[in-house]
């Protein structure tokens, strides 16, 4: 890729346009580019690892639409599912078979899931599996982890990670105190907290709900004996242990976070990368809580668009090309890539901590080891910043905030890997 300092008019100019009518300009808040301190970048069109701004500049790109594009853009087999289905109609608001193909799927491939329910969004699946498991229990405090993103239900709003994070706000205005009251946050990665929490609240906790692997405040791996721990306080309390799957699930492998841990949670949310880049979500489980979700039992939710067709043709038509050796495949890129980074910053001499599970990695600029949101925080956000935009101007497109990870796909080739550490080494000596 030939390198020539980029032009941003027309996005400028659109966004000038945007920010008229929209809320600052987007439509979900980490795409404004605040922290990284430049106007966003306009996508015109996609297609593999790469973009191409409506400017016409060119990117390898790391944040595939913040996971979902596992496959990368306008996977053509994708493509065609989305064509051929689009062509029979979009909509019901009746089932269809490949709503049952969609929940067979997951059903072979998350390993706790018995039954699963069809959303249309990561922030539905949670709030949903909540009121679930809220309604199983009888029980009103939820237990949730400092730094960690569920999507923007009133519940999860609370010391919540990723654009909240980025944005560096405080708990969401508009969230009830009586609702506030009742989710308990505690730092991640400490299971010493949790029992604390249980010892006190144990029996009014409805559920500990939790990233299995962080993904929200940068990439942080559960440590050793962790989600075990989890596993046995939940069980001790009788607590619903809910793994929040919407970025890990059908990612970090082909049987998800709760297949590389081994760890069995009661509930599971899913989103993004079983919609191929469609709106989706979805929450399954142990089939005697999923039974009490309506028309089966008491607990209502629904969807006009729920298990839409044009979804689930994308998903599926995703989850098909991602066998057990795609994983593999992507395991592979992923070490590539940060290995690579990892010796650039080491030579360099640059301050980092990089943490990596398969295909999501997150370079930190702190050289302290990056187990809680605590510890993400310390990293520098302003070399950050500045290490964005040298990396755009080096052709690739990083997620714009310290505290996301970068998102690998089976389409970024070798080369492409090799140039974005080739990229990575340039930005880095300019810090
Ligand atoms: N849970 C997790 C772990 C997420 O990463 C996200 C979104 N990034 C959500 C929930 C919310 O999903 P959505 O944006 O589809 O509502």
């Amino acid at each position: 890729m030939k390198k020539i300092k980029k032009k941003f008019e027309r996005s400028i100019r659109h966004f000038q346009e945007a920010v008229k009518i929209i809320p600052g300009g987007v439509n979900s808040p980490v795409r404004a580019f605040k922290s990284v301190k430049m106007n966003p970048v306009y996508i015109g069109q996609g297609k593999g690892s790469r973009v191409v701004d409506v400017d016409g500049n060119e990117y390898i790109d790391y944040i595939c639409s913040w996971g979902p594009l596992i496959l990368g853009h306008a996977n053509p087999t994708v493509v065609q599912a989305i064509k051929d289905t689009a062509e029979k109609g979009t909509s019901f608001g009746a089932p269809t078979e490949l709503e049952t193909q969609m929940a067979q799927m997951v059903v072979e491939r998350m390993p706790s899931v018995e039954v699963v329910r069809m959303v249309n969004s990561g922030t539905e699946a949670t709030m949903s599996a909540l009121r679930l498991a809220r309604a199983y229990t009888k029980r009103k405090k939820i237990l949730k982890f400092e730094g960690s993103y569920h999507g923007h239900s009133d519940s999860l709003l609370i010391k919540a990670g990723s654009g909240v994070a980025t944005l560096g706000l405080p708990d969401s205005p508009g969230v009830l105190e009586q609702t506030a009251e009742h989710t308990l946050t505690v730092p991640y990665n400490d299971l010493e907290s949790v029992a604390l929490a249980c010892e006190k609240f144990g029996d009014d906790i409805a559920a500990i709900i939790l990233e299995p692997i962080a993904g929200n405040m940068g990439v942080v791996p559960p440590a050793p004996g962790f989600l075990e721990g989890l596993r046995s306080l939940s069980d001790q309390y009788g607590i619903v242990l809910i793994f929040d799957e919407v970025m890990t699930g059908f990612r970090v492998g082909y049987h998800s976070a709760q297949g590389l841990y081994h760890i069995t949670p009661d509930l599971t949310t899913m989103g993004k990368v079983i919609g191929g880049g469609l709106p989706v979500g979805a929450y399954g489980g142990k089939r005697e809580i999923m039974e009490m979700v309506a028309p089966v039992g008491p607990v209502y939710q629904a969807g006009t668009l729920s298990g839409n067709p044009l979804a689930m043709a994308a998903g599926i038509a995703t989850l098909e090309q991602m066998t057990p050796e795609a994983y593999d495949e992507l395991d592979q890129k992923g070490a590539r890539l940060a290995e690579g980074i990892r010796q650039n910053a080491e030579e360099i001499g640059i301050p980092y901590h990089i943490n990596r599970v398969g295909s999501m990695v997150c370079l930190f600029f702190t050289g302290e080891k990056v187990i809680s949101y605590d510890q993400a925080k310390m990293a520098d956000t302003e070399r950050f910043a500045k290490y964005f935009r040298l990396m755009l101007e080096e052709g690739v497109f990083l997620p714009p905030s310290q505290f996301e990870g970068m998102f690998v796909s089976t389409s970024h080739s070798d080369e492409e890997i090799a140039r974005t550490i080739e990229a990575n080494r340039n930005a880095l000596k300019q810090l």
